[in-house]
C-alpha cells in the first residue's frame, strides 16, 4: 500500500491565548498540496492569528505546525518556505517593477535574477510595467505584482491575508478569477483569508469556517452550503431562513412541527427521535410561490408582507401564523406580476429541501 502524501500544511491543536482571551482554540487541519483552502468567518473569529501561526509571526500557546513534513511550530519565519499577499501590497515605492519582484531572490543570493523576474511577469501578463514605480499602477495591477513577488522563489504554501479587500468590487470579481486560474495552472497550494462568503464560495478547493476562534465546519463550497452543520454556517453562507421546530415523526417519511404552525416532510437521520429539538434551515432560492391549484411536497399559506426588486431576483417576505416570516427568492422577468402586499400566498418547496440540524449543536 502507498502512503498518503504528506500534507503541505498540518495543524495538530493549534491554540493561541493571551492571557484570558483566547484568539484560537484547538485547530486541526490539513492542506494539501495545490490545495486553495480558505478561512472564512466574521471578524475577530480567529482567522488572522491561524495565518501568522502558519507564518511563524505568532507563536502558538498550544498544538504542533507541519510544514511539508516538518515540525515548525517555532521555526522562524524564513525557515519556513512560505510566501506571503497583503492587502496593502507592501511594495517598495521607491523600486522599480523589476526590482521589487527580484528583491526575493537577492535576498536569497541569487544574482542573475531577470530570466525569473521576467517569466512571473508574464505570468500575471504585466511584462510591459517591469521599468515603472509602483504609483504608476493600478490597485489590481500592484496586487498582481505583489503575487507576482510572491511567486518568484516558489514558496512551498502561499499565504493571503484578504488581498483583495481593498479592491472594488469590479476589480475584486476580476482579480478573484484571475487568482483563481493562476492556482489551477501553476498548481501552488494557497491559504486563503477573507470575511466575504462570496469570494470565498467562488475561489476555494474547501472553506474552513470559523467562529470564536475554533474550526466550525471545514469542506467544499457546495459541503458547507448544502451540508451545513451549524444554523451559524447556514447563515453566513448565502441568506437562510431558520426555524425552530421538534421531530414529530422520525424516519425517511419524517414529519416536522415547526414555528408558523407548519407540519414538514423531511427524510431524517435514523438518530433524529420523536421529541428532538431541531432548527430547520430553508433557503429562499428553495421556496417558491405557488399557483392556485399547484402543489409541493412542502406547503405553507402566508401572507405577502413586502417585494423587493433586486435586479435579477424578486425577494419575497411571507408571513406566516405566529409572525414568522420567511424569505423567498424568484428569478425576475419582464412578464412577471407580482401580487401587492397583503395578498394572501401559499409557498411550496421540496421534501429534500429542508435542512435539519439536531438541538443542542455543541455539547
Ligand atoms: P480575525 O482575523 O478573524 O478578525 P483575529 O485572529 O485577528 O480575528 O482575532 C481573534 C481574537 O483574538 C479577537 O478577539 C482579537 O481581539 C483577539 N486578539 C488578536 N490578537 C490579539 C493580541 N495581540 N492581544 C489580545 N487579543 C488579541
Amino acid at each position: 500500500m502507498v502512503a498518503p502524501p504528506p500534507a503541505k500544511l498540518s495543524l495538530r491543536g493549534v491554540g493561541k491565548s493571551y492571557g484570558a482571551i483566547t484568539a484560537l482554540a484547538d485547530a486541526t487541519l490539513d492542506l494539501a498540496e495545490g490545495e486553495f483552502l480558505t478561512l472564512l468567518g466574521p471578524s475577530g473569529s480567529g482567522k488572522s492569528t491561524l495565518l501568522m501561526i502558519v507564518a511563524g509571526l505568532t507563536q502558538p500557546t498550544a498544538g504542533e505546525v507541519w510544514i511539508d513534513g516538518r515540525l515548525s511550530t517555532y521555526a522562524p519565519p524564513n525557515r519556513r518556505d512560505i510566501g506571503m499577499v497583503f492587502q496593502n501590497y507592501a511594495l517598495f515605492p521607491h523600486l522599480t517593477i523589476a526590482e521589487n519582484i527580484a528583491f526575493p531572490l537577492r535576498m536569497r543570493g541569487i544574482a542573475d535574477t531577470a530570466p525569473e523576474v521576467r517569466r512571473v511577469l508574464d505570468t500575471v501578463q504585466l511584462a510591459h510595467v517591469a521599468d515603472r514605480l509602483p504609483k504608476a499602477l493600478s490597485g489590481g495591477q500592484q496586487q498582481r505584482i505583489a503575487l507576482a513577488r510572491c511567486m518568484v522563489y516558489h514558496p512551498s504554501i502561499i499565504l493571503m491575508d484578504e488581498p483583495l479587500g481593498a479592491l472594488d468590487r469590479q476589480l475584486r470579481d476580476r482579480m478573484q478569477m484571475e487568482i483563481k486560474h493562476l492556482h489551477r495552472r501553476l498548481g501552488i497550494t494557497v491559504l486563503y483569508v477573507t470575511h466575504d462568503q462570496e469570494e470565498a464560495l467562488a475561489m476555494s478547493d474547501r472553506i474552513c469556517l470559523m467562529r470564536d476562534g475554533r474550526i466550525e465546519q471545514i469542506g467544499t463550497p457546495q459541503d458547507l452550503y448544502f451540508r451545513p452543520r451549524t444554523a451559524f454556517v447556514a447563515d453566513f453562507l448565502g441568506e437562510s431562513n431558520i426555524l425552530a421546530g421538534t421531530v414529530a415523526t422520525g424516519g425517511q417519511a419524517g414529519v416536522l412541527r415547526a414555528d408558523g404552525g407548519l407540519l414538514v416532510q423531511a427524510a431524517l437521520a435514523p438518530e433524529l427521535r420523536a421529541g428532538q429539538a431541531v432548527k430547520l434551515v430553508l433557503r429562499p432560492e428553495n421556496l417558491r410561490l405557488l399557483d392556485p391549484g399547484q402543489d409541493a411536497d412542502n406547503t405553507a399559506e402566508g401572507t405577502l408582507a413586502e417585494t423587493v426588486f433586486g435586479g435579477g431576483v424578486y425577494r419575497h417576505y411571507v408571513t406566516l401564523a405566529g409572525e414568522v416570516t420567511l424569505a423567498v427568492k424568484q428569478f425576475s422577468d419582464r412578464g412577471l406580476t407580482v401580487p401587492p402586499p397583503g395578498t394572501p400566498v401559499r409557498l411550496g418547496w421540496r421534501r429534500d429541501h429542508t435542512v435539519v440540524l439536531p438541538q443542542p449543536e455543541r455539547a
